[in-house]
């Protein structure tokens, strides 16, 4: 059925009073810039920038902060697109209080442009006074193992060298004076090829801090923090940079190692419970999201207390670590074994479906019961129960489906120990919506009502 033109009419009454609403600045314009409809907002953002009263063409009006925008769609060669997304415009400078605009221009047809303008000044702003303040904290904070101070030319290019260059990189002046400040990064590091937007970056804001891996001249890598400064003349021209570099590799260090202390568990060196709640309610999102599968493996070791009861709670200590070993042997990189609490773990294995997960828990049962445990009191042997669930209409969320594994795992429990159990919705439907190769689940479930293992 086709809109008559009262519909058509509407809509674009409609598209009008959005874009006079609008939060952001809305301008529409042919390909040379010739202004035919903007908003309030974009007048407003661009009056300032506009000498004679009006506005009738954009790149005129922004000329003189930011005259790439004409060339950028003049090799936008695409009918219809983004020609750029977020372009920062630098319209008043760092000293004058920074007003900043995030420029978006879409081609929409043949001659047709959509350039939308956000006033970013603030966020500008804050990110700048955050690193500030991240900069001065480190400074503050950090044992600095050393550091060294040099100059760049207006180019970018090293200009003067002095002893801390080399004391910190090794590196003697013939080998640095000329160079990029890529001679210092890391061969590796992705931001070696990217040292002139570390400069651009700090041409636009007046200053910019960095941190990447770098190398020293006999392949030493220390993680560096490097800051740079702009150098101006009298009359307010860029005469170079001065450049900061400094070795924080204990700063690095350190909250490396606190990361792993938050997320993973101090006995077994799988995740912790905390890291493990954190990720999941993501996976399951994921997998809605794409109709991707998603399983869990529940486990628990049998008779634990008998274990610590008779070979101490030390050797317990290793029976765990040798269950956590055996999971984090049997899984790939995208599943996570987790250490739920005291003799309980849990694998998350995303893209896996039921059946799938079922061989996994097997093969796990399978490993745990042949390992001989090597403890202080001698060779231990050791068994697990494990409860298996997937994603489906019956469990749709992270909390069914832990709630499905925890039943399965009970069940697993009651019916002997040492064995797995899957639980499913009694309906085969649901079972197959989910997994598409059912059967094998139905066969678990079979066998579950005969008894059997
Ligand atoms: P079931 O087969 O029914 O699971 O029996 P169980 O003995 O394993 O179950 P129960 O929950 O009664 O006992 C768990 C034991 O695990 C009790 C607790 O002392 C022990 N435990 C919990 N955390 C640790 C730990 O970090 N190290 C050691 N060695 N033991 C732990
Ligand atoms: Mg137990
Ligand atoms: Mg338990």
């Amino acid at each position: 059925m086709n809109p008559d033109t009262n519909d058509i009419e509407s809509e674009y009454e409609a598209l009008l009073s959005f874009m006079y609403l609008s939060p952001v600045g809305i301008i529409r314009s042919d390909l040379a810039g010739l202004v035919d409809m903007m908003n309030p907002l974009a007048a407003q953002l661009l009056m300032p920038r506009v000498k004679d009263g009006g506005i009738e063409n954009i790149f005129d009006s922004l000329a003189s902060v930011a005259p790439e925008l004409r060339n950028l769609v003049a090799s936008f060669e695409g009918e219809r697109g983004a020609v750029c997304e977020n372009h920062r415009v630098f319209v008043t400078p760092a000293k004058d209080g920074a007003v900043v605009l995030a420029c978006s221009i879409i081609k929409v047809g043949a001659n047709l442009l959509m350039t939308v303008l956000t006033d970013i000044s603030r966020q500008v702003a804050a990110e700048r006074s955050a690193r500030q303040t991240e900069s001065w904290l480190a400074g503050i904070h950090t044992s600095v193992n050393d550091f060294a101070y040099f100059t760049l030319d207006a180019e970018g290019c090293i200009e003067s060298w002095n002893p801390s260059v080399e004391r910190l990189t090794g590196f003697v002046e013939s080998n640095v004076v000329g160079h990029t400040l890529s001679r210092f990064y890391a061969r590796d590091e992705i931001a070696l090829h990217r040292s002139p937007e570390h400069i651009a970056l700090t041409r636009d804001e007046g200053w910019h801090v960095e941190e990447l891996w770098c190398e020293t001249v006999t392949g030493r890598r220390y993680w560096g923090q490097v800051l740079i400064a702009v150098l101006r003349e009298d009359d307010g021209d860029i005469s170079g940079y001065s450049v900061v570099l400094r070795d924080v590799t204990e700063r690095k260090v350190t909250s490396d190692n606190l990361a792993r202390l938050l997320t993973t568990d101090h006995l077994t060196g799988v995740s912790s419970r905390a890291h493990f709640f954190e990720i999941a309610e993501s996976e399951v999102v994921r997998a809605e999201r794409h109709g991707r599968a998603l399983s869990v493996v529940m486990l628990d070791a049998d008779y634990f207390k008998r274990i610590n009861d008779t070979a101490g709670h030390q050797a317990g200590d290793e029976v765990l670590k040798r269950i956590a070993g055996e999971a984090m042997g049997m899984v790939r990189t995208s599943d996570t074994v987790a250490r739920l609490g005291g003799e309980e773990f849990i694998l998350m294995l995303p893209s896996t479906t039921a059946s799938e997960a079922i061989a996994v828990a097997e093969r796990l049962r399978v490993a745990v019961e042949r390992a001989r445990i090597d403890t202080a009191v001698g060779q231990l042997k050791a068994t697990v129960s494990l409860g298996v669930a997937s994603l489906s209409e019956a469990n749709p969320t992270l909390q069914s489906l832990l709630a499905a594994a925890d039943r399965a795992l009970y069940d697993a429990k009651r019916a002997g120990r040492n064995c797995v159990r899957v639980e499913v919705a009694e309906q085969t439907d649901t079972v197959c919506s989910m997994c598409p190769d059912g059967n094998a689940v139905q066969n678990v479930t079979a066998a579950r009502r005969r008894g059997n293992r």
